[in-house]
């Protein structure tokens, strides 16, 4: 549904946001935030600034004042409850308090790079899918070269139920995690740091409103529950995976860390960037009648733009800029979003406002596109060379990895997801 705030004419008195790479005034993501030493809060990213929620209330069009209030306190759960014509109305208040004709009201901003953002919201649950296929296919290359893919595949939106607890906001510190290691040629596990340690570029999903336990979201109604993205970072030990995974998947691999970039992009500023769900390839199987929705299928996809950079010590000393690990894009996703609500709760599992999905790592098919080091490297055993002279297998201490997603299409203005940053600390002492 585009309207009058997707104009990409319009222009903001907050003279940061006029073309702005991530923030104009078309995108108006949410997030929270602490102004320098004061208490976390709801805002919104606005050009280099961000909008306190609370303090603009007064300034916002009746309609809007009350989904004001729920996106103003210390975790936004309670605006992601909200329905579209709430976040819709909202949109548009924000919209025209800060639009270039209206009194400019410097005293309701703060500078955001004096601010510190932190997790959005209270995740109750977070579930990581795998809708990635050309991952699924590359890494199921690994282990099983003829037969990459499970048959279940492209029946099952496939995922496992992750860790909530331990998903950190962009910036926060990564611990390179201890478990058990056993290569190959070893006969026995050893207790240890991960040497393995691996990044995943997916896409998170933020759940908005949600369903009562025992009854599921029809596809069709499927896109009401979803209450906004954000870039994420399924931080993975190989080796701690590779030895623990079976019979019932990930654990101490992946549950060390999450990291998420802090801003809730809406569905609303996504609306110019949807496309049609790519067709199945000839001979895959049409999803089950559950999983079938037309209109999703004309209108689920998104064309979002990632990329992953690495910065390592090495390159940060002798002043040279990110590697570029991974350039890929949201369309190469095999299921929808839609799909993925719709599975998840057709056994009647509640989805809950501020539940957590990733998408599964973001491959391009080409080697280019490649998203996570399992990937790259072909398991460790091509190594990456870096201009610094340096060379990785999997991540090093000291390494930082940035996501960073963004939307373009004729006829609207560019907006971005802000970044996903995380830096390697070392392991705690066994
Ligand atoms: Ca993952």
């Amino acid at each position: 549904m585009i309207d009058a705030t997707h104009q990409p004419s319009r222009r903001s008195w907050v003279a940061s946001a006029n073309g702005h790479a991530d923030f104009p005034i078309q995108n108006l993501p949410f997030g929270v935030f602490s102004p320098h030493g004061a208490r976390p809060r709801g805002g919104v990213a606005i050009g280099d600034a961000i909008l306190d929620l609370e303090a603009a209330i007064p300034h916002l069009a009746r309609p809007a004042q009350a989904v004001a209030e729920a996106a103003s306190g210390t975790a936004l759960n309670p605006l992601l409850a909200q329905g579209a014509a709430e976040r819709r109305a909202l949109r548009a208040a924000l919209a025209d308090l800060l639009d270039a004709a209206a009194p400019p009201r410097p005293e309701l901003l703060h500078r955001a790079a004096d601010c510190t953002l932190h997790l959005p919201a209270r995740i109750g649950d977070y579930t990581d899918f795998f809708a990635g296929i050309h991952h699924a296919n590359n890494t199921g290359r690994q282990f099983r070269p003829d037969n990459p893919l499970l048959p279940n595949y492209k029946y099952v939106p496939v995922a496992y139920h992750g860790r909530a607890s331990s998903v950190v906001a962009s910036g926060a510190p990564v611990r390179r995690p201890n478990g058990q290691r056993k290569p190959a040629a070893e006969t026995v596990p050893t207790f240890g740091p991960s040497r393995n340690l691996d990044y995943e570029l997916e896409l998170g999903i933020w759940i908005g409103p949600g369903n009562k336990l025992g009854e599921p979201i029809p596809i069709a109604e499927a896109g009401a529950h979803v209450g906004g993205f954000c870039l994420l970072n399924d931080w993975s030990a190989r080796d701690i995976q590779g030895w623990e995974y079976q019979p019932l998947g990930p654990f101490l691999g992946k549950n060390f860390c999450t990291t998420i970039s802090p801003w809730i992009v809406t569905p609303e500023a996504l609306a110019p960037f949807r496309i049609a769900q790519p067709p199945r390839p000839e001979g895959d199987p049409a999803p089950l009648a559950y999983l079938w929705d037309a209109a999703d299928q004309r209108g689920g996809g998104l064309d979002i733009d990632l990329e992953v950079l690495l910065l390592t010590p090495g390159l940060r000393e002798q002043g040279l800029v990110a590697h570029r690990l991974t350039r890929s894009s949201a369309r190469h996703l095999y299921w929808t979003v839609a799909q993925m609500v719709a599975h998840h709760t057709g056994g009647g599992c509640n989805l809950q406002p501020g539940d957590l999905f990733g998408s599964g790592t973001i491959s391009a098919p080409s080697a280019d596109g490649f998203g996570s080091l399992l990937e790259i490297t072909n398991g460790g055993r091509q190594p990456l060379a870096l201009e610094s002279g340096e060379t990785r297998r999997f991540l090093e201490d000291g390494d930082e990895i940035i996501l960073r997603g963004w939307c373009e299409a004729p006829g609207a203005a560019r907006i971005g997801f802000g970044e996903c940053r995380g830096v390697v600390g070392p392991a705690p002492p066994v």
